[in-house]
């Protein structure tokens, strides 16, 4: 079977030498396994994404010599398969309406500063999940903004357990999500969220590897959960090293310097750029 890999920028910064990174560790991955390489855009927070950076972000791979199929799939023309997906874990009894706000939350852990912590912070305690149905229907009707949140031992006990995946760095391991608690699934302003998107769209797009930084590799525990609930194909995956600044940091997006454009703009070629992050010619 062919290798399919993809980079998946969020158009809400410029891309700097940790995308280069990681575009071209996918890219390499796909033509090793004499496959494709897809771009897509991770745009669903409308309120970060913006078109110039879209655009740059065009400009910037093109120059660092990728090619990619087109039209690109951009997760912000695809809510409506969002909430097909979501409403299948509703009708399975797998989600609940949040309505706490940020405050709620905060308080919350201030209360119990011994609250364990996962990935994404701290854990949420489940408090909207005691609801009853008559109260989350009133509060509904009443008009309060709310996630949806999976309800995790639910959705383990509905097909979630004893379930691995296979990094091709680490081997196979054994997908625990616990760590994330009643994850997100629906924010109050975004009818999606990072880890229902991505594992749709990896295998809507038909992606066989999904290689990316390491520090997403807590996610997978989530994304291959999620992969067992809706009937998605689990891909291979290669978690990789994260570039480190001349500051002893992970780049960022506010890392001016590091920018592509920057780079670009300063007469460095994308070769030294390669020879720069430790990737050989690959030419
Ligand atoms: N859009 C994510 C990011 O920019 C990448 C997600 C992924 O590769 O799964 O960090």
């Amino acid at each position: 079977m062919a290798v399919v890999t993809r980079f998946a920028p969020s158009p809400t910064g410029l891309l700097h030498l940790g995308h280069a990174y990681a575009a071209w560790f996918a890219a390499d991955a796909a033509r090793a396994g004499d496959g494709r390489f897809l771009l897509r855009l991770e745009d669903i927070d409308r309120s970060r994404c913006r078109p110039e950076f879209e655009a740059e972000i065009f400009e910037d791979l093109r120059w660092l010599g990728l090619t990619w199929p087109e039209p690109v799939r951009r997760q912000s023309a695809h809510f409506d398969d969002y909430r097909r997906a979501l409403t299948l874990l509703e009708g399975r009894g797998l989600l609940y309406p949040c309505f706490c706000t940020r405050a709620d939350i905060r308080r919350e852990i201030e209360r119990s500063p011994t609250a364990p912590h996962g990935p994404d912070g701290p854990l949420y305690s489940g408090r909207c999940r005691a609801l009853s149905q008559s109260e989350r229907s009133a509060r509904m009707a009443g008009g309060e903004s709310y996630a949806l949140r999976l309800d995790l031992e639910q959705a383990l006990s509905a097909g979630g357990n004893n379930l691995t995946f296979h990094d091709r760095a680490r081997g196979a391991i054994r997908c625990d999500p616990r760590p994330f608690g009643d994850v997100v699934l629906a924010r109050k302003d975004t009818p999606a969220s990072y880890h229902l998107a991505v594992t749709f769209d990896d295998d809507a797009q038909g992606v066989t590897l999904v290689t990316r930084g390491e520090d997403l590799l807590p996610s997978t525990h989530v994304h291959r959960l999620l992969q067992a609930l809706l009937g998605l194909a689990t891909p291979e995956y290669h978690h990789h090293r994260l570039l480190i600044g001349p500051d002893g940091k992970r780049f960022a997006k506010r890392d001016q310097a590091a920018t592509l454009q920057s780079l670009r703009n300063q007469g460095h070629s994308p070769e030294e750029l390669r020879a720069m992050v430790g990737l050989d010619r690959g030419t």
